[in-house]
């Protein structure tokens, strides 16, 4: 095993998750600052679904044309559709996307530099059972779901109906703080969460010295 992959493997690995607007992006931005490597899985899979991403080929194999744009990137509103109205249909999608995510994901975890290593995954908690073995430590970022609303809203515009109906089809609060192995209480402001970052930070550092 080269050295390289030896120092990698040897990181810890944590999955950083919250629900929307619960503060994930500004908790990892933070982390990246102070060095940590961070991964973003939904960007991995906007990636691969782009227009010349590894999974439009197999994509088209599968579900036909009808499931591309006109630019050549995966048709999301279509594929939503279809996957919500078919449960096969979803299954069959994840089944060309996860493998992928995952080979991309272990790629970036072994290669970026950082002393140990952040997967930002929105969904953790709703699929616990692919994250649990990949990662060390879950750490859910926290705050009522009345912050994350009005977060959402003056982030996006969109309105609060539109919000809370994003927030019913995603994990409840009590599921996610059920599957967390550490807290963090993003009902502050972001001086508190600069706090938390840097205590988390500090609790991931490989200890000095031998
Ligand atoms: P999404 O799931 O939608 O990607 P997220 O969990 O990554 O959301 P952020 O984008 O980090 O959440 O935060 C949502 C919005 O709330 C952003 O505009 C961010 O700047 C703001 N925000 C996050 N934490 C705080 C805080 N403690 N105080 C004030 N504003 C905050």
């Amino acid at each position: 095993m080269p050295e390289s992959t030896r120092a990698a493997r040897a990181r810890a690995r944590i999955g950083l998750t919250g629900g929307i607007g619960s503060g994930k992006s500004a908790l990892a931005a933070m982390l990246q600052e102070l060095g940590a490597a961070v991964i973003d899985a939904d960007a991995i899979a906007h990636e691969l679904t782009a227009a010349g991403g590894e999974a439009i080929a197999p994509i088209r194999e599968a579900f036909g044309e009808q499931a591309i744009d006109a630019g050549g990137a995966l048709d999301r509103a279509r594929m939503r559709e279809l996957a919500f109205a078919d449960a096969r249909q979803r299954a069959r999608l994840e089944a060309i996307l996860h493998p992928l995510i995952g080979a991309r994901l272990q790629q970036l975890a072994e290669t970026l530099p950082g002393p140990y290593v952040v997967l930002v995954v929105p969904l953790l908690v709703e699929s616990l059972a692919r994250w649990r073995g990949r990662v060390e430590r879950i750490v859910v970022v926290d705050c009522p779901a009345e912050q994350q609303i009005r977060r959402v809203m003056q982030r996006s515009g969109l309105s609060r109906e539109q919000v809370q109906r994003i927030l019913d089809a995603q994990a409840t609060r009590e599921q996610r703080l059920a599957a967390a192995d550490w807290v963090i209480d993003n009902s502050a402001d972001l001086a508190r969460l600069r706090e938390q970052a840097l205590r988390l930070h500090r609790s991931l550092l490989p200890p000095q010295g031998i």
